[in-house]
């Protein structure tokens, strides 16, 4: 399929704080079919204002619920040093990416097509951090990222994709974008970043086979359903180099499961655990801070049980959505505050830092130069 260039624009991905090893698929999606460069402002936060530098007759800019100031900041500025430019946001093709939903403003640039093997390949080479993240793959530090479906049928109350029309690319097609990408850019491993990678069985399976071939190590960076989890898949996915394996857990209690529609109970949980535990050497789970119906001891109970049967827990706060429309809320990371009124905002807090060690966070330098002298010793 032909896309015909049809603007001089540049896109931005505004600085969101978080997930800079993971590039804005969305935004990706788009530049790839309008031909046109991203400022990864992410990934590659310096020098901060290079945008301006660019005279540009649209500026498209990627705008997620957790960048909106940072996106209407950007707006006006490039508004300010040039009043002619047209400023949209750049939306469709995917609608969430990492818990956080795209949102548009007045003005958009929206491209139509479905989520299907009609898209093109993400081109990242349009990033201008494309250097940074070349890099990292090869060198087998960040994972390439893929989406093989998005949407999802579940009804679970505190996420966006609930109830989305579920999009699915072929195993085939993403097969040969896995292996153009090692081909390319000698990719060692990669992520799935699906909404719901297991509601469909069968296409897992046939994602499994056709991806052993590439030997690459791979995970799933959302969680994977338990009741769709046995112990077949388990092994295909480890024979077909799945190393780390996470499930979206939220509550081990079972009235909060309850409450928030999640469709599964503790106990479902606890065996795709335990057979999870068998194939792979590190099990996750997605656990969610003051979810409607929890308390500081549930959710404490929740942590206690992660720890005692072996897994860890990565904890968010639960954000309900018409606070989470307020935009700029972080439910996880470094900057993530608690902003639900289930119980003890001061609470929730201690669950969150007692998670602390449990998540993916930046290093620091003393950190990066312990690391390196244990290396000189080793
Ligand atoms: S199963 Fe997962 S993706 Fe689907 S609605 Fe529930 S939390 Fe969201």
């Amino acid at each position: 399929m032909e896309y015909q260039k049809k603007y001089e624009m540049i896109l931005i991905n505004p600085y969101a704080g978080v997930n800079f090893d993971i590039p804005n698929l969305g935004l990706t999606y788009a530049a790839t079919i309008l031909n046109c460069k991203i400022i990864d402002l992410n990934t590659k936060p310096r020098p901060k204002n290079r945008y301006l530098k660019i005279k540009s007759d649209i500026i498209g800019i990627s705008v997620q619920s957790r960048t909106y100031s940072q996106a209407k900041q950007i707006a006006q500025k490039y508004k300010k040093k040039y009043p002619g430019a047209k400023v949209k946001s750049v939306s469709g093709i995917i609608n969430v990416q990492c818990c956080y939903p795209y949102i548009e403003f007045e003005d958009k640039i929206e491209i139509n097509i479905p989520f299907s093997d009609q898209l093109p390949f993400p081109d990242y080479q349009l990033l201008d951090s494309f250097i940074i993240f070349q890099k990292n793959w090869n060198k087998g530090r960040w994972d390439y990222p893929i989406m093989t479906s998005q949407g999802c049928p579940y009804q679970c109350i505190y996420c966006v994709s609930r109830n989305t029309r579920y999009l699915t690319r072929s195993p085939e097609n993403c097969y040969e974008e896995l292996k153009i990408a090692k081909e390319k850019w000698d990719i060692k491993s990669f992520s799935i970043l699906d909404d719901c990678f297991n509601v469909d069985k069968k296409r897992v399976v046939k994602f499994c086979e056709l991806i052993r071939n590439l030997k690459l190590s791979w995970s799933c960076a959302n969680g994977l359903r338990a009741d769709r989890f046995d112990e077949e898949l388990a092994q295909l996915l480890k024979d077909s180099g799945c190393s780390h394996i996470s499930f979206g857990i939220e509550s081990i209690d079972d009235d909060v499961l309850n409450i928030i529609k999640k469709g599964e109970t503790s106990v479902d949980i606890e065996r795709a655990v335990l057979i999870a535990k068998k194939y792979f050497k590190s099990v996750n789970g997605f656990f969610i801070i003051g979810l409607p119906g929890s308390s500081f001891e549930k959710d404490l109970k929740s942590l206690i049980w992660a720890k005692k049967i072996g897994i860890n827990a990565h904890f968010s706060y639960y954000v309900p959505f018409d606070k989470g429309m307020q935009y700029d809320y972080l439910f996880y990371g470094e900057n993530a505050k608690p902003v639900a009124d289930t119980y003890s905002k001061h609470l929730q807090k201690k669950i969150y830092k007692m998670t602390y060690s449990m998540r993916p966070h930046k290093i620091s330098l003393i950190e990066k130069i312990l690391k390196k002298i244990k290396g000189l010793i080793r």
